[in-house]
């Protein structure tokens, strides 16, 4: 029996899901839409029928993550795509924590989800959230094949040095502290499509893949393999993003306690939603800092040099892991639109081989592409990131190896 080709891509957060139906046979998208604010009154579903051009929204109380996967089932099933569908292959789940255990895409199971939820004390905002969409899904569709593609996966690659962090390890080991790293999905992806605009293959590639949407993170990929990123043991660490601080002397949180007199969860708060570069200038969209920086806001310009700051020395960081890159890739919501940011990120770094062409980076356009001078040594691409086609990819993958 030929194996059915269409495979379904759920993203479920606390209070949003997000999907995508994709055709494995040209990695087409058949529809794609997003449930956001489940569990309040206002609560918004919005599909598209990629293939019919159709985009129907619907307003209104959606109680829980069970009520929105139904209301997905049923515009999916409007457009003849329902889950009941011969032609659904596998559905394939978005899961951020995979901690130590989870190295690759992993077919779901009872024992999966309880290793999922045995990870939710260093996932606290966001395993909950995905354990209910599996559980949903596997309710709606128990004879199909659901694979878990963690966020993590890509990132166990890093050799001890890089993942811990210098405490004593026993304690470390006792609370699973480590150096985890996320949006590896996306590295993985990012990385592979950078190695293709080489014309090489990724085995024979070093690459910093700078990941910059509203949350941030670089990597250091060795020949296809993460060796750093700069996420730890949650997304709270690296780079400036959003709201988020990035790196910062623990010590400020003491500080911060026994000073400023704030608990541990207006800390946590204040660290992963009021800062970054909406707590350092009141926005987090990098177009209107840029715009404000244009006109003359000293409080935008400070913010956006910052963030420079902190992604300038990243990339020296990971040249210094490497020892030898040949892309540096700018990719996510800020990394492939916002030219300033990567002209900014780049400049002065001639002596690392590194430069922007102006023309170039100002240029608009779709897919992949080079950015650098011509005869640059190391070359800096803007490369889409397509974290769903990923998910699909490893997902319809692994269920293929398994049908043979
Ligand atoms: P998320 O982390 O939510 O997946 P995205 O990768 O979609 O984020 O990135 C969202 C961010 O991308 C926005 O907050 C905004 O700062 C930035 N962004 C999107 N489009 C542009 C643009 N044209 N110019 C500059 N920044 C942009």
């Amino acid at each position: 029996m030929t194996l059915p080709t269409r495979v379904l891509v759920l993203n479920s957060g606390s209070s949003s899901v997000k999907y995508q139906l994709l055709d494995m046979r040209d990695r087409s998208r058949l529809a794609v839409g997003l449930v956001e604010r489940i569990g309040e009154q206002t609560s918004r579903l919005k599909h598209t029928c990629v293939t019919g051009g159709d985009t129907r929204e619907q307003n209104g109380p959606i109680a829980d993550h069970e009520a929105a996967l139904k209301a997905v089932a049923e515009e999916l099933a409007r457009d003849g795509l329902g889950l009941d569908s011969p032609e659904l292959a596998a559905i394939g789940h978005r899961v951020v924590h995979g901690g130590m255990f989870f190295t690759e895409p992993t077919l779901i199971d009872e024992g999966v989800l309880t290793e999922i939820e045995r990870l939710i004390p260093v996932a606290p905002l966001h395993n909950p959230a995905n354990l209910t969409g599996i559980r949903t899904a596997r309710g709606l569709r128990p004879d199909l094949p659901q694979v878990a593609v963690f966020d993590t996966a890509f990132h166990t690659t890093m050799p001890e040095p890089a993942a811990r962090y210098a405490i004593d390890p026993k304690i470390a080991d006792r609370h699973r502290i480590r150096r985890y790293g996320f949006h590896g999905t996306s590295h993985a992806y990012v990385s592979r499509e950078t190695a293709r605009l080489l014309g090489k293959d990724p085995s024979e590639v070093n690459v910093i893949v700078l990941h910059l949407g509203n949350g941030a993170s670089a990597s250091a990929v060795e020949g296809g393999r993460c060796v750093d990123t700069s996420m730890g043991l949650t997304p709270l660490e690296g780079l400036v993003m959003g709201t988020r601080s990035g790196d910062l002397d623990p010590a400020v949180i003491f500080h911060l306690e026994r000073v400023g007199g704030m608990s541990t969860d207006e800390i946590d708060t204040l660290l992963n939603k009021r800062s970054g570069l909406f707590g350092l200038c009141g926005d987090n969209d990098m177009r209107e800092i840029r715009r404000r920086v244009d006109e003359g806001d000293e409080e935008a310009r400070l913010a956006f040099d910052i963030y420079i700051h902190r992604l300038k020395k990243y990339i020296g960081a990971y040249y210094a892991v490497l020892g030898r890159v040949d892309a540096v890739a700018f990719t996510a919501g800020v990394g492939e639109n916002a030219a300033p940011v990567r002209e900014a990120a780049v400049a002065g770094l001639e002596g690392l081989g590194l430069a922007v062409d102006a023309g170039l980076n100002g240029a608009r356009g779709d897919g992949p592409r080079l950015i650098s001078p011509g005869d640059a040594r190391v070359k800096v691409a803007v490369v889409p990131t397509d974290e769903e086609l990923e998910i699909a990819t490893q997902t319809y993958a692994l269920v293929e190896k398994n049908s043979r």
